[in-house]
């Protein structure tokens, strides 16, 4: 059993690393310098990848439970709607924008842990690190921890995980540049309940000569404000009114709204900043300690757990010595050029959004670029295509090693070995486990028996399935990879997943 595995930081970032690793066997000790956690909703949009992602951990079902879902956005300029943006046709059962409270977030995400069998230390600080990785020291991260009352403590891990958040003691004791720039503008941000016309199945932004504003819905009744330009001076001693809230409002939106219960708000800036290394000897990063960005698109904590749901299954096999170590390099090689991606994105459309004068080329989009728009903002389009884990053969077709594994019906051999279980692959996926997907051509014969009697020996490790055989000629004619976006595969036995709403239940493709 290797030793514990530290993790800095008991963010969306760190629980996540813990909630994986642990659920692979793994060790962990995670700590955070906060007595509490925060109860504040800061990220309020979960996207649809996330979720595919926390379903194969059992935690969706409570978050759709307790969240909003936004199927569109509404973009405003000139007192009028000139794009709205539709989420409904994204190719994942979670076919919407999650609005729900990062503290909601936090919380599931620790609950889960807990059951785990791991207790997160609260007020204990990293302040001080060295690594020695030429040693054969199984443990050559050395740290130094302040507990909450002044105690200073000395430790070691095999590897540490900085989930520290934007000021990262890793990043600063590595003397690692955190590039990129500090935006000029200043924001408020205010939590509210609004009564009025604003719809709540949209986010709305509306795009104005005073600047930009948004509007989040996070379900009964309650926004998410955030604008650019607020009216009055931000200082560190106040925090926005609701009264300027309301006046920013009048002056940029043509909605009739009325502010109330004011339940947070706050001043920010925005950075958009990224490391160039995420892994340094035996020190990794991930999430806000090594990428920070607008909080336009909602992406930054996604990103996190993201990246934490990468790393985590590669440093369980090479900690079980069931991979070489370069195995984790691969995490340097699949995660910065998302991250690279998200920074240029999100400060894109900043700069689109916060004047009505850049919103002319949105007006009017085409479907397929709305799509494309929200495929990549939903985070579905992530793909880790010419990478080292990603040998492609493909011979055409849309599919190509490194995309997303498009939801498929499959079929695999039940437990006894005689007969068959029909399943959506989606179901069958789990880190603790590689899948290996058996995709015959339509002239070949049954998957040969011995195929799965050789994998017999490593079924802890590989599990085996093919795809469903069709159940009508429409299946047959869509091959897989090449399913338009937001069609769902015939005969696909999936459950849709329902959400609650105010006044309706909604399904895929519905
Ligand atoms: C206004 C706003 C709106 C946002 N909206 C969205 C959104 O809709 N969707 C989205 O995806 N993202 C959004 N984000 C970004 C999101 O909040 C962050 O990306 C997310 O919190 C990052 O998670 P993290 O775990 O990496 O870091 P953090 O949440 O910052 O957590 C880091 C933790 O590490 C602890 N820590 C730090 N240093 C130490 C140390 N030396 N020792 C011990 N503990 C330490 C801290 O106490 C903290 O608990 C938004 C951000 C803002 C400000």
């Amino acid at each position: 059993m290797p030793d514990r595995v530290l993790i800095v930081g008991a963010g969306p970032t760190g629980l996540t690393a813990a909630l994986e690793l642990s659920r692979l066997g793994i060790p962990v000790r995670i700590i955070d310098k906060q007595a509490a956690p925060p109860t504040t909703s800061r990220a309020v949009g979960v996207q649809a990848r996330t979720l595919d992602l926390l379903e194969q951990r059992g935690l969706s079902e409570d978050m759709v439970r307790l969240g909003n879902p936004g199927l569109a956005g509404s973009v405003y300029g000139g007192g009028k709607r000139v794009f709205r943006l539709d989420f409904t046709r994204i190719d994942s059962r979670y076919h919407f924008l999650l609005f729900i409270s990062q503290a909601e977030t936090e919380r599931i995400l620790r609950t889960e842990i807990e059951k785990q069998g791991v207790r997160i230390e609260r007020g204990v600080e990293l302040v001080g690190l060295a690594q020695d990785v030429l040693s054969h020291d199984p443990n050559p991260v050395k740290v130094v921890l302040r507990h909450a009352d002044g105690r200073l403590e000395q430790a070691q891990a095999p590897w540490l995980i900085s989930a520290e958040g934007a000021h990262s003691t890793v990043r600063a004791t590595l003397d690692l540049p955190f590039e990129g720039k500090t935006r000029d503008e200043q924001y408020a941000l205010g939590d509210l309940h609004i009564d009025g016309e604003l719809v709540e199945t949209d986010f709305h932004i509306f795009s104005s000569e005073h600047g930009f504003m948004g509007l989040f819905p996070m379900g009964d009744r309650r926004f998410r404000l955030i604008a650019s330009n607020p009216l009055s001076k931000p200082s560190k001693d106040t925090a926005p009114a609701i009264e300027e809230l309301q006046a920013i409002y009048a002056q940029r939106s043509h909605i009739p709204a009325r502010f109330r219960d004011m339940s947070w708000s706050s001043w920010f800036r925005i950075n958009s900043r990224m490391v160039s290394r995420l892994k340094v000897g035996r020190l990794l990063l991930g999430g806000d300690a090594a990428h920070i960005h607008s909080p336009a698109g909602a992406q930054g904590m996604n990103t996190g757990i993201q990246d934490m749901m990468n790393l985590a299954w590669k440093l369980a096999l090479v900690l079980k010595r069931q991979a070489s170590p370069v195995l984790l390099d691969t995490y340097e090689q699949e995660r910065p050029p998302v991250m690279r991606d998200v920074l240029s994105r999100t400060e894109g459309l900043t700069d689109v959004i916060g004047a009505e004068s850049h919103l002319g080329p949105w007006a009017g989009e085409a479907g397929v670029v709305q799509e494309q728009i929200a495929a990549r903002m939903s985070q579905i389009a992530i793909a880790y295509r010419d990478r080292p884990l990603s040998v492609n053969h493909a011979l055409g077709g849309g599919l190509h090693a490194g995309d997303r594994v498009p939801d498929l019906p499959v079929r695999c051999r039940s437990a006894d070995g005689d007969g068959w279980q029909e399943k959506a692959l989606f179901g069958l996926l789990d880190p603790s486990r590689f899948m290996l997907l058996v995709v015959r051509s339509a002239e070949s014969a049954a998957t040969p028996a011995d195929l799965y009697d050789a994998m017999q020996p490593w079924r802890q490790l590989i599990g085996v399935a093919e795809p469903a055989p069709a159940t009508d000629d429409s299946a047959r004619a869509i091959p897989v990879g090449v399913r338009p976006v937001g069609q769902r595969v015939p005969g696909a036995a999936r459950r849709p997943c329902r959400v609650r709403r105010r006044r309706a239940s909604i399904g895929h493709g519905s």
